[in-house]
């Protein structure tokens, strides 16, 4: 028997249209119908469209209703593609990692640097390799991209024109396609850690900021004002930040105590943080912070939103944070 995929589109370049007001989504998926049974060969697919939307203007309430949407229909088929726009794919595809946690189907997110339209596009490539990653019986969150199939919450978009636009960040690449076909590495699949129940809660209040010489701490105190619940850093090198002139650390503990959650990584996109070295990462780990090891900022980030929408208990976050939920993390480096 035929296995039967749901493709679901929610926009960006792969389903462009040149308007006067610049490039934007613009196909629905009956526009791209011919294209994509093309590339399913004797697969079977439905389609559908969910959004048309730039992912610049995807936001934490679409991965919640996105979640919600598979975890509903999942049964029904054999794997989803999602379509998805590359520049916010990689945050899209972190989160439904976890809200989609012990998925019993492939969910495999894709996407193209030009549209669907165009005769040298790799649109087309792109969604053969999704849909026939779809079709694997393997389970689990991934991404498909210039014939590699990556980890859901491992890729980052590292190249912004280039067809090879994402990288897995300190994980193996899930498969690969070459003239012998698609080879699985099925050893770097994560295995299942339970049952499937989707947890589709997050926390907004959380922010992400990038540390450079002369960052101010009164962007910190800024945050606390306004109720912020998390924080994540993008710190220096395996793991630093100062305490010497401007006490970012100090200000980093007042936060703490007063109940926000930090969580520090590097701005290295490979290789992770180790912070138990330097005095400049002692001394954070000291006042309370949370290491994010060899999560890229896009899993560091997604991971915090998705813990605090599930709970404030502190020694439950830490726990959570440390964790390896769907492969997004190894913390013992
Ligand atoms: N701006 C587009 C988007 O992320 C870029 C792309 O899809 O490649 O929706």
């Amino acid at each position: 028997m035929s296995k039967k995929i749901l493709i679901i589109n929610t926009g960006g370049t792969l389903s462009s249209v040149m308007k006067e007001s610049g490039l934007k989504p613009g196909l629905s998926i009956n526009d791209m119908q011919k294209e994509l049974r093309i590339v399913s060969g004797d697969i079977d697919i439905e389609i559908e469209d969910f959004c048309s939307l730039d992912s610049a203007n995807i936001f934490p309430e679409d991965w919640s209703a996105l979640a919600k949407r598979i975890s509903d229909v999942r049964n029904g088929y054999d794997g989803i593609v999602v379509i998805h726009g590359t520049d916010t794919l990689a945050y899209t595809s972190s989160m439904l990692s976890f809200m989609l946690r012990n998925i019993n189907i492939p969910v495999v997110i894709t996407g193209s640097q030009l549209s669907i339209t165009n005769p040298v596009a790799d649109a087309m490539e792109n969604c053969r390799c999704a849909i026939h990653m779809a079709a694997s019986k393997i389970p689990g969150v991934f991404v498909a991209f210039n014939r590699k199939v990556m980890l859901g919450c491992r890729v980052s978009k590292v190249r912004s024109l280039s067809f090879d636009a994402f990288d897995s960040i300190n994980y193996p690449n899930i498969a690969e396609i070459s003239s012998l076909g698609m080879r699985i590495d099925k050893e770097a699949v994560p295995e299942r850690s339970g049952i499937f129940k989707p947890a589709i809660a997050y926390s907004d209040k959380v922010c992400m900021i990038k540390m450079f010489p002369g960052i101010h701490r009164d962007v910190l105190e800024f945050l606390a004002e306004r109720g912020y619940k998390g924080l994540y850093i993008e710190a220096y090198g395996i793991g630093g930040m100062p305490f010497l002139k401007h006490d970012f650390i100090g200000t980093l503990e007042t936060l703490i105590k007063g109940g926000m959650t930090v969580a520090v990584g590097t701005q290295c996109i490979y290789e992770g943080s180790k912070m138990d070295v330097y005095e400049t990462g002692k001394r954070a780990l000291e006042i309370g912070v949370l290491e994010a090891h060899d999560m890229t900022c896009e899993a560091a980030l997604t991971k915090l939103m998705w813990i605090l929408g599930m709970t404030s208990d502190s020694s439950e976050i830490r726990d959570y944070y440390a964790m390896n939920v769907a492969g997004e993390v190894r913390s013992n480096l």
